[in-house]
């Protein structure tokens, strides 16, 4: 049989696909199993339109099945089906849309990492197998024909007996390399677990055979194996379902299912907006911190799907960056399949979801802190230094969503409190929010500086985080108050009228002149201090940037 020639294009992608990263195989059977959903909703569709036909929800599934001999892996569905032409059209050359943006895309860049990403189709299955054999029998139709691959020569078509409408994809597994290993795509355990992870809530049935041993019914001592369908995926999203019927257990099992983290959510939010953008989301607050969140490695995202299949496991686009501890997953189905990161990037759906997360993320926040302030807490031990470095960091308008999120440590009150708290319980006088920086509230309490913004009846926060204070220069002000270190020059608070400093820095001119020489690399000037109860002497600074800040800037690398 003459074999016909894929086009050009086909060719190249093909040629990506056999060569790509083998971590990024997987995908296969994701595109293999929608591609099937595909089917399956297009004879459902028409189902609905033609009154000839009935649809039977039970008579639609896709089922696997494996062979370790033969190394065949065989991926059924009972969808629409194919025709002859339809099977040379739709698999013999790549003219869709999403293949054709997909090369452009790779044309810019070492193509590798789409494969992982983005669904691209069919052509996939050559990822894993040698050889791919399709055999379809087209709905309405009396003959069923097979197409068969093994790659860049080209494929064949020919007449071949099929009972049932729909579609049998065969793939004859790779063999092992050295470096390769592709057994896996024939372990029920290994395909049952990339079936949970990519397509869990397609909507209809993935049944597998699976081997499974029990007791003999006869002899209790020995065992019998057969063979079991299972059902594999969950087949509706916990996203799409109705939070009324949802405990707070199914959403920590989603959780860890999805490995989105070791520890249990803090909280979770479940989102259903049905706007001009429709998605669904299921978003959390880790507890604890990963051991790498604040280091290079740590990869903010959310996992993004597209009607139920996933598209890309760490969205970026989908986070801002004061916001990178949140996991979780958006669905939309006004995303396509095909979309790649950078088509992403520009998506105006992908834009509205963002910010309208954002603005969920801060309001759930917001009422943690309010209502469970223990839970924030928590939280904000793992991810407060987070939220400030977003306000240090500020880009537009990241302090106004952030500054009331924001907890220190208050010597008054002896807890952390918001600065709205602290600005509520200023008494009128008080022109400043005074903040102390040091190592601990242990060290700055005591600093002979706070001495005497306590003794006025001041409340000082306790500035312990390096980012503390950077964070709070960039807030500049809250409420209109400004902030002001008690180590700084002028605190503004009313000296005593009674204190006459000019004449006490007359008289005690020997010792201060002998003082600054002593210290002459070390200080700048000596000078008598009224903010001194306890202590004999204090540090304090003139300019912008405080003592503490100097010690962190010189402690960084140049
Ligand atoms: P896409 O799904 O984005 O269209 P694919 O490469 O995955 O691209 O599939 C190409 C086309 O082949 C599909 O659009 C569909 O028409 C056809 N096709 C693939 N698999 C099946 C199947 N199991 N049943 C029916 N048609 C299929
Ligand atoms: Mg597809």
């Amino acid at each position: 049989m003459a074999k016909k020639e894929f086009q050009a294009e086909s060719k190249q992608l093909l040629d990506m696909m056999i060569n790509s990263i083998y971590s990024q195989r997987e995908v296969f059977l994701r595109e293999l199993i929608s591609n099937a959903s595909d089917a399956i909703d297009k004879i459902y569709y028409k189902a609905l339109t033609d009154d000839s036909l009935s649809f039977d929800q039970s008579n639609y599934y896709i089922k696997l099945a494996t062979d370790k001999e033969s190394r065949t892996l065989k991926v059924t569905d009972t969808g629409i089906g194919m025709s002859k032409e339809e099977l040379e059209d739709n698999l013999g050359t790549i003219a869709r849309s999403g293949s054709l943006a997909f090369k452009k895309e790779n044309e810019k860049k070492d193509g590798h990492d789409i494969i992982g990403q983005f669904g691209v189709g069919f052509y996939s299955a050559f990822m894993v197998a040698d050889v791919v054999t399709v055999i379809s029998k087209e709905i309405g139709s009396e003959e069923a024909y097979k197409w068969e691959s093994s790659g860049a020569d080209g494929y064949t078509i020919e007449p071949y007996p099929k009972d049932e409408v729909g579609t049998e994809i065969i793939l004859k597994v790779k063999e092992n390399t050295e470096d390769e290993k592709y057994d896996s795509f024939l372990e029920e355990q290994e395909l049952k677990e990339i079936i949970k992870k990519y397509s869990d809530f397609i909507r209809y049935p993935i049944k597998m055979d699976v081997s499974v041993t029990k007791p003999k019914e006869d002899d209790e001592n020995e065992e019998e194996e057969y063979i079991e369908e299972q059902i594999i995926n969950s087949m509706v999203p916990i996203w799409k379902k109705n939070k009324n019927e949802l405990t707070t257990e199914d959403y920590d099992n989603f959780y860890m299912e999805k490995h989105y983290g070791y520890d249990k959510p803090l909280k979770h939010l479940h989102i259903n907006v049905d706007g001009t953008v429709r998605y669904n989301a299921i978003l959390y607050i880790p507890e604890s911190l990963p051991y790498d969140y604040y280091s290079k490695e740590y990869e903010k995202g959310l996992e993004l799907y597209s009607n139920g299949v996933l598209i890309m496991d760490k969205c970026a686009d989908l986070l801002p960056d004061y916001f990178a501890f949140i996991k979780g997953m958006v669905d939309s189905e006004d995303l396509s399949l095909n979309i790649s990161r950078e088509m992403l990037q520009h998506n105006r759906q992908l834009k509205i979801i963002e910010k309208n997360i954002q603005k969920k993320i801060k309001n759930q926040l917001e009422s943690l802190l309010k209502n469970e302030r223990e839970k924030y807490e928590t939280f904000y031990k793992s991810f407060g230094r987070q939220l400030k470095f977003g306000v240090y960091s500020d880009f537009g308008s990241n302090k106004d969503v952030l500054k009331d999120l924001l907890l220190f440590y208050s010597s008054k009150e002896k807890k952390m409190v918001t600065l709205e708290e602290y600005v509520s319980r200023m008494p009128e006088d008080q022109k400043y929010i005074y903040y102390a920086s040091g190592e601990s509230i242990e060290r700055i309490e005591k600093l002979p500086q706070t001495e005497m913004v306590t003794d006025k009846g001041y409340e000082i926060l306790f500035f312990t985080d390096e980012v503390d204070e950077f964070a709070i220069r960039m807030l500049m002000n809250y409420d209109g108050k400004e902030f002001k270190s008690v180590a700084s020059g002028d605190l503004g608070i009313e000296e005593d009228e009674n204190q006459d400093t000019e004449a006490e820095e007359h008289d005690h001119e020997e010792i201060f002149a002998y003082m600054k020489k002593a210290l002459s690399d070390k200080v700048k000037d000596v000078r008598v201090s009224r903010r001194l109860k306890t202590h004999p002497v204090c540090f304090s600074s003139d300019g912008d940037v405080t003592v503490e800040m100097e010690k962190i800037l010189n402690s960084m690398p140049d």
